[in-house]
């Protein structure tokens, strides 16, 4: 689309990309309809707001589809399985999403994406990699699903050179132009299967990601089903399939060779096989899933053309997001690590196998998920286990079958003080050596706002033990 005048476009959803995306598309002199299914006190004073530029709006109503729609623009979030989206294909309308949106108003020379995507690490890896980008001297920022809007990198007044995009599932899912100039899946495991009705669903909208990739495809050799899907892609001509390990590297991949990370994919010197990036001590925290977010941001900056000297800069200037594998204090010779942001079983067991003797706090909303690889493949390290939240008995139980030894407090609570009875439980179980990690495989909303609270809750508790 090049003229937007007049064009009837309804916006799905008010919140942080609807409201954007209808300032934008109204400035382009769209006729914009805005539809939600809320009617609350923050949706009023957004429609409010818009309604005053001149945009049409209708609270709680989000299945109707307005006469004349031409195009849908959706909120990342809204289920393809709503009625207004049935509605929408009835009537041969098309649906984007908002990073659909974001790529065709980019200008002709827009600056290229490096796109991540993954179950686990997206933002670690895209924060890295603007890092990498940054320490090369390039114009670049850290855009999607975190910081930056894409609508405002790509039409702000900020030059770019290239841009580091993170990109969920569902954004992906209503993006089926974007073209990367290359792109990585870090992981692939089971989450949010409700939204997208099933795990080859599930797949099938990340490995978009990879469509139409000019430069590499980067894929995680530990992770078969990410291969598999670079595999599936249908990419440029030349486009390379580039994998990350942390053993010794074949050709075409990035790994580990004596605690240092190596790329054979792109040497530049022919007389080595092999061209060293940076040290494992470099990437912060060095867990094992961390050195993995720091090699496809090393693959991906490669594959832009930046120096291996870059790569270490970069990841040395890097500094984690709180909440993920934050190390709180030590107490008593006890270390504390705060892994909030492990809601998920895939990134709990990343975070339990950084550690070699754990106390575990652990539980909330299960959203779903199975515990037993969890916990049978952790077992060997748990000196002890807290548990608390609403679905802590799916955790205890699978303890049951595969840990019987390992001691267990069910707190038996869902209200935010339980932390701190969570913490004092945990250092009674803990002895010097070992370390106390929060790591809770679950979402928090049972018991915290969100996992950014949980994650302060149990620093505060860490202090008030220390005191
Ligand atoms: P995302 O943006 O995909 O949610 P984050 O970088 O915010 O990812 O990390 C979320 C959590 O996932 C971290 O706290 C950590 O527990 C875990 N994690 C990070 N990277 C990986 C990885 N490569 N594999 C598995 N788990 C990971």
């Amino acid at each position: 689309v090049t003229d937007w005048q007049g064009k009837n476009v309804t916006v799905a959803g008010l919140g942080v990309s609807g409201v954007p995306a209808a300032r934008v598309l109204h400035g382009l002199g769209a006729h914009v309809t805005v539809v939600n299914d809320g009617d609350d006190d923050r949706a009023r004073a957004q429609a409010a707001e818009l309604e005053a530029l001149g945009v049409t709006v209708r609270l709680g109503d989000g299945a109707t589809l307005p006469e004349g729609t031409e195009l849908i623009v959706t909120a990342p979030g809204w289920q393809p399985d709503k009625p207004l989206f049935a509605a929408a294909e009835r009537a041969g309308v098309p649906v984007w999403g908002d990073v659909e949106l974001a790529w065709r108003l980019r200008g002709p020379d827009a600056a290229p994406w490096l796109a991540v995507t993954g179950t686990n690490g997206k933002t670690t890896t895209v924060q890295m990699l603007a890092s990498i980008l940054t320490a090369a001297g390039l114009r670049t920022a850290a855009v999607g699903n975190i910081g930056v809007s894409l609508l405002e990198a790509v039409l702000g007044d900020e030059p770019y050179d290239v841009l580091a995009v993170e990109l969920s599932s569902y954004q992906l899912h209503w993006a089926p132009s974007v073209r990367a100039h290359s792109a990585v899946v870090l992981n692939l495991a089971p989450d949010h299967l409700d939204w997208h009705g099933s795990m080859e669903a599930y797949a099938a909208d990340k490995g978009r990601v990879y469509e139409g990739n000019r430069v590499a495809c980067v894929y995680n050799a530990a992770d078969k089903a990410t291969e598999d899907l670079v595999r599936a892609a249908d990419v440029e001509e030349g486009c390379r399939a580039i994998g990350f390990t942390l053993g010794t590297p074949g050709p075409s991949q990035l790994g580990v060779v004596d605690g240092i990370l190596v790329d054979r994919a792109f040497v530049e010197n022919r007389q080595k096989n092999a061209q060293e990036l940076a040290e494992v001590s470099d990437v912060v925290p060095p867990a094992p899933h961390n050195i993995a977010n720091a090699l496809a941001a090393a693959a991906l900056a490669r594959a832009f053309g930046v120096p291996p000297q870059a790569v270490r800069d970069g990841l040395r200037a890097f500094t984690p997001d709180a909440h993920r594998i934050a190390h709180v204090a030590d107490v008593d010779g006890v270390a504390y690590v705060d892994d909030s942001k492990a809601t998920n079983t895939h990134a709990a067991q990343a975070s339990l196998a950084a550690y070699e003797s754990i106390v575990w706090i652990a539980g909330g909303l299960a959203k779903g998920a199975a515990f037993d690889e969890l916990v049978a493949s952790s077992a060997r390290r748990l000196r002890g286990v807290v548990l608390m939240g609403a679905d802590r008995a799916l955790i205890r139980e699978a303890l049951a079958r595969h840990a019987p030894e390992v001691p267990v407090v069910d707190l038996d609570r869902t209200d935010t003080g339980a932390m701190l009875q969570a913490v004092q439980e945990a250092k009674r179980l803990a002895g010097p050596g070992d370390t106390v990690l929060l790591a809770p495989a679950c979402a928090s909303m049972d018991m915290f706002a969100n996992y950014n609270r949980r994650g302060d809750a149990f620093a505060q508790a860490v202090r008030e033990l220390g005191a």
